[in-house]
């Protein structure tokens, strides 16, 4: 009977430790964010040319790889970057590579360029209704939860980047707009696109191109990602 009793509470002891870890680790994975970083372009698509040698697959991967050194100390953030090499992606493999990781949130990095040589500044563009048009105009009622959270999370990240990205780029009118750039189109995660600076302006050419100022572009997209998952 003692033997039995011992065997019941070794056996509880057991289920409660088992069922202990089970809630550890299962506390411990839902605390874990995963980012999708696109750094755009790359392989035979150069994106926009920033001089004879430099274009904006470069740029994208400098900034792209900086990020994920500022978020790797964070225990609570993973990266994951669509590519780390200058390499083709395609629409469907960059689909294909959100649908596999699920991420928390997707960010593609981009540089600007046209609207003649005095546009200046970076630009946020998250999804917004555009997409659910009845006879040409919004239809937002129709619109799921889940996809109000996900535009909601969109705007919120976009205006912690703005924030953080206006002490290294002065804006000038530029800044947050509601509109579903490609790389973002039919993904249902939150997703934003950033435009940093535009290649055809002076100024913002030479800011690209310094490291230095690539490095505070990365440490400013961190801090906004940090400030939304803390
Ligand atoms: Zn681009």
């Amino acid at each position: 009977m003692l033997k039995n009793i011992k065997k019941i509470l070794l056996i509880s002891a057991l289920i409660g430790v088992s069922f202990f870890c089970g809630a550890i680790s299962l506390f411990a994975a839902a605390n874990v964010y995963t980012i999708i970083i696109d750094p755009a372009h790359g392989g035979t698509d150069t994106g926009v040319k920033i001089t004879d040698k430099i274009n904006e697959k470069d740029i994208t991967l400098a900034i792209a790889r900086e990020l994920q050194k500022e978020l790797s100390r964070e225990s609570n953030i993973k990266v994951i970057l669509t590519r780390d090499s200058d390499t083709d992606i395609s629409a469907e493999k960059l689909t294909q590579i959100v649908r596999d990781n699920k991420p928390d949130f997707f960010i593609s990095i981009h540089i600007n360029k046209g609207f003649g040589k005095y546009a200046s500044g970076f630009e946020l563009y998250y999804p917004g209704f555009g997409k659910d048009t009845v006879g040409g105009k919004k239809e937002i009622k129709n619109l799921s939860n889940e996809r109000i959270n996900r535009i909601n999370k969109s705007v919120r990240m976009s205006q912690l980047i703005q924030r953080n990205l206006d002490s290294i780029f002065e804006r000038k009118g530029r800044g947050l707009r509601e509109a579903d750039t490609p790389q973002m189109e039919g993904l249902s995660v939150p997703a934003l696109t950033v435009e940093i600076g535009f290649a055809s302006n002076s100024d913002d050419r030479k800011k690209i191109l310094s490291q230095k100022t690539q490095k505070e572009i990365a440490q400013a997209l961190a801090k906004s990602i940090k400030s939304f998952y803390r």
